[in-house]
């Protein structure tokens, strides 16, 4: 892996965290070059870039994902550096070696650092090595029936089948008792083949209740790594994440400190750099209430900026694109441990071009208006020199919306001083969301936002499916 000081960025994706990079790009002095697909000619990201290339037609395995049209452009374009945003080439070690290859930085972990995390039952027995706390379960070499039958007897049902090529909650089945664990195992092995084209197993202990915590870390290549404190992402649809917030409610000091060392801990294992996060379950099923937020389990790392990263910026006050790109050009973090700490509460809410009543199908169109009037709902953006509500978005008024990309049109990001307040600022700040044109989730994010439950926060993955009563 490369580092090395450029002027040039050139951002491979699209959409609200395109122009999100690119936003503290300018902001550090940096030529920005977009890259963009026939169906994104004058999207948003290609407007604000100083720079625009087309890579190929609308479909994504034929532009955002084309590795070869991804490096000439920056080729052709003097770029020194690539940042991947999330999703795309962003987790792709082959495409992390051609920038090497090309002298290019990626604005990333180095790919093997990638490669150590894509398989589960590899990643999780590197994690036992750096004493990482893991789910009771089975990650062997061995993948014959029987043995695999008598591995879940023994950490007792209900227990969870995973791909150990997996991803998107793909190869996945919960196995209730022994009688069913051959018909699950054959069914995941098939599921799982024809997906990754690897039908290996893991299985591991299934949590009935368990809280989607996440630690976000850094990792400078000077051998430096810090923790940036906790998400709690529990709030999912199909393992979606719709809310998230930062920090997690009900952490104890001692608890996030923990949580975050292991973080250190395992990025450090792989010879990480750059922005990781690592994944937790955090049991709040077992034990009496003093003792239930306990047992934390390490689920899986993602080697990417993530989706949420912005709850975290506005809880510690940092900007995590501009450490990203300091560190790939070779500098120590900015802050060390002791130098973060945490302010006050932030809630994400992602609005989806989608219709929560009709199975959540996208939508598209054009955004006839997309507008947020926060003097209307008594809002101002900033209050004591902090922002209170951020909108990360890929869209203006006018914009199409296609069904050829990821339906997230924008997230809406609100701060408080405590969880209460940041939530009362979220749902103002809903409010005064106006999207025309195009049906979005905003309705059902605000059903979400105002619910009794979520205001008392008692989370854990299973919300949504648990309060579909009074959520649809
Ligand atoms: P993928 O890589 O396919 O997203 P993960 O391993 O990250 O799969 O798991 C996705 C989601 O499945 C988690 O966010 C959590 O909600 C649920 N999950 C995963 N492992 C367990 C487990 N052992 N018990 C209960 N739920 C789990």
């Amino acid at each position: 892996m490369t580092t090395a000081r450029f002027d040039t960025l050139l951002v491979a994706n699209r959409g609200e965290i395109a122009c999100r990079v690119m936003r503290t790009a300018r902001r550090m002095g940096l030529r920005t070059v977009a890259v963009y697909s026939d169906a994104d000619a004058s999207a948003r990201h290609v407007r604000e870039a100083d720079e625009a290339i087309r890579i190929g037609p609308a479909a994504a395995r034929d532009s955002y994902l084309n590795v070869e049209a991804v490096v000439e452009a920056a080729q052709r374009s003097g770029a020194g550096a690539i940042h991947p945003g999330y999703g795309f080439l962003s987790e792709n070690g082959a495409f992390v070696e051609a920038l090497d290859a090309a002298g290019i930085v990626f604005v990333g972990p180095p790919a093997a650092a990638i490669a150590a995390m894509g398989d589960k039952s590899a990643a999780k027995a590197r994690m036992a090595n750096a004493g990482v706390p893991l789910v009771p379960g089975y990650h062997g070499h061995d993948q014959d029936d029987a043995l695999l039958r008598s591995e879940a007897d023994k950490i007792g049902y209900p227990v969870l089948l995973k791909a150990s090529a997996g991803g998107g909650g793909k190869g996945m089945r919960v196995v209730e008792s022994g009688a069913d664990f051959q018909a699950a195992l054959d069914g995941c092995r098939r599921e799982s083949q024809a997906a990754f084209n690897d039908a290996r197993m893991l299985i591991e202990k299934y949590l009935t209740q368990p809280r989607h915590v996440e630690v976000q870390v850094f990792c400078d290549s000077h051998g430096n790594g810090v923790y940036l404190f906790e998400r709690d992402c529990s709030v999912q649809r199909r393992h979606q994440k719709v809310l998230e917030e930062a920090p997690a409610p009900g952490m104890t000091a001692e608890l996030r400190r923990e949580m975050g060392e292991a973080a250190v801990r395992a990025a450090k294992e792989i010879g990480y750099v750059g922005a990781g996060t690592v994944e937790f379950l955090l049991d709040s099923s077992q034990g009496s209430s003093q003792e239930r937020d306990g047992a934390f389990y390490f689920m899986e790392m993602n080697t990417r900026l993530q989706v949420e990263h912005p709850v975290t910026e506005m809880i510690t006050g940092q900007d995590l694109v501009e450490w990203q790109l300091r560190v790939a050009m070779g500098e120590t973090l900015p802050l060390k441990q002791d130098e973060l700490t945490i302010s006050g509460h932030s809630f994400e809410a992602r609005l989806y071009a989608e219709d929560p009543l009709q199975d959540f199908l996208p939508a598209t169109g054009t955004l006839t208006r997309f507008a947020m009037d926060l003097a209307g709902a008594g809002l101002s953006s900033y209050e004591k020199g902090r922002a209170r509500v951020r909108l990360d978005s890929g869209v203006e008024s006018g914009d199409a919306v296609s069904m050829h990309y990821d339906p997230m049109l924008a997230k809406l990001i609100a701060h408080g001083d405590d969880r209460d307040q940041a939530l009362a600022t979220l749902n103002r700040a809903l409010a005064a969301l106006d999207v025309q044109g195009v049906v979005t989730n905003r309705a059902f994010l605000q059903r979400l936002a105002t619910h009794p439950a979520f205001k008392a926060a008692e989370l854990d993955t299973r919300f949504i499916e648990r309060h579909h009563a009074t959520l649809f």
